[in-house]
């Protein structure tokens, strides 16, 4: 089974995500458990932490479903050691709030190196701020996202996520999420039949689908390899229609979150129906 869903509005409090979910037709969705534009928030109180697992419940969601994403401000590849810090901080206090909502994933854009240093050392700053962060939690694992490789951030090849999962200490607690706005921009051809089933190959060889727990689902503005993060509502952009429907019926694709982050949020219940009814033998599924 496929967990189609959006990234959601906690507008009014995190209670209101699963809410909003299920309101357009979502089988699983992401959110920020913070306002992620500011590097404080307050602490979720316990009413808001009880009416999210109530709503989540009773809208049939369960942890694996839903794809909590960290703040945009946290690099934990961040050269300058006391802005690192600040970063590692914020990254552990967002591991915390998801474990508080008894959720089990948390979404993060790997990290910058600010043309200060190599990649390679970002991406050491990466592992060692990922296994500070499991060390200080219990039940979250950290899933790393595929960059589109704009400006100095890393993590825009399969290389960069297998250097930065091979230093992880409990390999149990660290996965992956692929975006493939970001693939595509990134030069992976996610459009071209072949280009898919490559892409994947890849994958497989160099991360494994043992580490795959959730999917961004956006059509791309960049061209391939044209290294910009520019989302577009789905078959409206470079990739076109075919590549969602092969996502659609890929059963590696199965029971994860699959999040989609176009740029038209009202077009998101169409965009969400639109996957389903690309599911083929979806009937002889349920007769089964
Ligand atoms: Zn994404
Ligand atoms: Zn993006």
């Amino acid at each position: 089974m496929k967990y189609v869903g959006a990234h959601v509005s906690i507008r009014g409090g995190v209670e209101n995500a699963p809410l909003n979910a299920a309101a357009i037709g979502a089988k699983g969705f992401a959110l920020f458990t913070k306002n992620q534009r500011q590097w404080h928030a307050p602490p979720l109180t316990e009413e808001s932490i009880a009416a999210f697992q109530t709503n989540r419940a009773a809208h049939g969601y369960s942890p694996e479903m839903i794809l909590p994403h960290d703040s945009y401000l946290i690099n934990l590849g961040q050269p300058f050691p006391e802005k690192l810090e600040l970063s590692r901080r914020a990254f552990i206090d967002e591991m915390k709030r998801c474990e508080q909502l008894g959720l089990t994933l948390l979404n993060f854009h790997p990290g910058s190196h600010l043309k200060e240093i190599s990649e390679e050392a970002c991406l050491k700053l990466i592992a060692e701020s990922i296994n500070l962060a499991l060390a200080e939690t219990r039940n979250v694992t950290a899933v790393l996202e595929n960059t589109a490789g704009q400006g100095s951030n890393v993590g825009y090849c399969f290389e960069h996520l297998a250097t930065i999962i091979e230093q992880i200490d409990d390999k149990s607690r660290i996965g992956v999420c692929i975006d493939t706005c970001h693939a595509f921009a990134a030069g992976y051809d996610l459009a071209s039949p072949d280009g898919y089933d490559q892409t994947w190959r890849w994958f497989e060889k160099y991360i494994g689908f043992e580490f795959l727990r959730g999917m961004h689902i956006n059509d791309c503005k960049s061209k391939l390899g044209g290294r910009l993060d520019r989302h577009h509502s789905l078959g409206a952009g470079e990739l076109g229609e075919s590549i969602f429907s092969r996502i659609m019926n890929d059963d590696r694709l199965d029971s994860i979150p699959l999040i989609l982050e176009t740029i038209d949020d009202t077009l998101w219940p169409r965009e969400i129906a639109w996957l389903y009814s690309l599911e083929q033998n979806k009937k002889i599924q349920t007769i089964i």
